[in-house]
């Protein structure tokens, strides 16, 4: 059975590279008809917030992602404790002493001896009666006993892998005050849960070796890894401080299409094209982890304006029902208002635009050496509603009156009516017109 996670720390937002891991694996999850699990990472009580995993929970809905079952991490912390105690047994966890600054120091010293910076395992020669008073002084933390040997696996994006475990500081698993650290936790839930694939970002490599020796040490078998590449801005610049911006709640409220970014990310970094897709469905059958490759992978959130403007040209007027009800649009006019309007907007928010033009009436816009011609013309237009000849009527009058014609006849006049310089085919939309348009300002 393949199970997947998405496990994030409801410490924030989630970002467009969040979204990333969550897809590969929700993808991979329904691609074999498996169980796709939403685990809160929320072993840090300080830090973790409930708004914050009712926030991950709406986000992913909007995508459409759905979870097959929520598991969380701080309930769950008696498994860690007995996990710990399995190690303990084992003669693979031990106590260290060490405060950060210490630990900062070593690195440095290490550092300028041309030596990585590894944990140096003093807490190993401790006799019985130190540990006891540097407990007694500053308390202890836990540490996973790595076996120097070579770790290795074949990554499902980054294909052979092979860390030296003696490069690697034994991982604390338990900190001073007694928190479980993830990578603890991680360990024994993808265990329990039955975890099969696990795809996150390549920032988690040298996590995923340590964590295949614990699952070893612990009796179990290490899932399929695959580690994505990172997303970078446009230029190759890190986004990782950028990617605050980049919230899916951001993404939303500026109009991005759920099915736009979902799109874009099933295929960014991979050799396959970017497609746009109308359904999660069809995402899943075009998904291939194979496909992707370990390069950064460039990320320009301008892409998705297109695609949403694109995704919702091809909407039915069903796809839009609420959004054309919300601007207030009667329903005996939204199938023509659809039609008419849909390839003018670039999001949902331009329907509520385009309906106050036709509701209220346009604020008409002339250049100066328009505002004659145009006041003149509004004056020979007679009051809605308007058939299907209006336009034609209309600027037909007016181009005798005036002598003008081609673009200086229907440009000004496509400006009074819409308030802009493009927009959908004037015949089409005079009879949509409620109101006439505002005096000129
Ligand atoms: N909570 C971890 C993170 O967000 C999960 C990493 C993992 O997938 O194992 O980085």
């Amino acid at each position: 059975m393949t199970t997947t996670r998405f496990a994030p720390s409801p410490t924030g937002y989630i970002h467009v590279g969040n979204l990333r891991t969550a897809l590969f694996n929700y993808l991979i999850a329904r691609k074999a008809g498996g169980s796709f699990i939403l685990r809160i990472d929320d072993t840090d009580p300080e830090r973790s917030k409930e708004e914050y995993v009712d926030a991950i929970k709406e986000d992913l809905t909007w995508l459409g992602l759905h979870w097959d079952r929520v598991e969380r991490q701080s309930e769950r912390l008696e498994r860690y404790a007995a996990a710990a105690d399995e190690l303990r047994e084992k003669g693979r966890f031990y106590e260290a002493f060490e405060t950060p600054t210490e630990l900062d120091l070593k690195r440095k010293k290490q550092l300028n001896m041309g030596k990585p910076p590894v944990y140096d395992r003093a807490a190993l020669k401790l006799s019985d009666a130190e540990k006891d008073a540097l407990r007694a002084e500053r308390g202890g933390h836990w540490r996973f006993l790595l076996d120097h040997a070579r770790i290795e696996w074949e990554d499902g994006i980054l294909g052979a892998q092979s860390i030296d475990a003696a490069s690697v500081s034994d991982p604390v698993l338990i900190r001073g005050d007694g928190q479980v650290l993830y990578t603890l936790a991680s360990v024994v839930d993808d265990m329990e849960m039955g975890v099969s694939h696990v795809v996150r970002g390549s920032d988690h490599v040298t996590n995923t070796a340590t964590q295949i020796q614990m699952i070893e040490a612990l009796g179990g078998a290490a899932p399929n890894f695959a580690h994505h590449s990172l997303l970078t801005g446009p230029q190759g610049e890190s986004l990782s401080k950028r990617l605050g911006t980049l919230s899916i709640r951001d993404l939303r409220a500026k109009g991005v299409e759920p099915m736009a970014l979902l799109s874009q990310l099933a295929r960014l970094g991979s050799s396959d094209p970017v497609e746009l897709r109308g359904s999660v469905e069809e995402l899943i059958e075009g998904f291939d982890i194979t496909r992707f490759g370990a390069a950064p992978t460039k990320f320009d959130v301008a892409d998705l304006d297109p695609l949403s403007a694109r995704l919702l040209h091809g909407l039915p007027v069903e796809a839009v029902a609420e959004d054309l009800g919300a601007a207030g649009i009667p329903e005996g006019d939204q199938a023509a208002f659809w039609s008419v309007i849909r390839e003018n907007v670039e999001t949902r928010a331009d329907i509520a635009r385009w309906w106050q033009v036709l509701s209220e009436g346009a604020q008409p816009e002339a250049s100066p050496e328009d505002a004659e011609f145009v006041a003149e013309a509004l004056a020979m237009l007679p009051p809605p509603p308007y058939g299907a000849e209006a336009w034609a009527e209309w600027t037909g009058a007016v181009k005798v009156k005036s002598g003008r014609k081609g673009k200086q006849l229907f440009m000004p006049l496509r400006k009074a009516l819409t308030g802009r310089a493009r927009g959908p085919e004037m015949a089409d939309f005079m009879p949509l017109m409620k109101a006439p348009p505002k005096p000129l300002g």
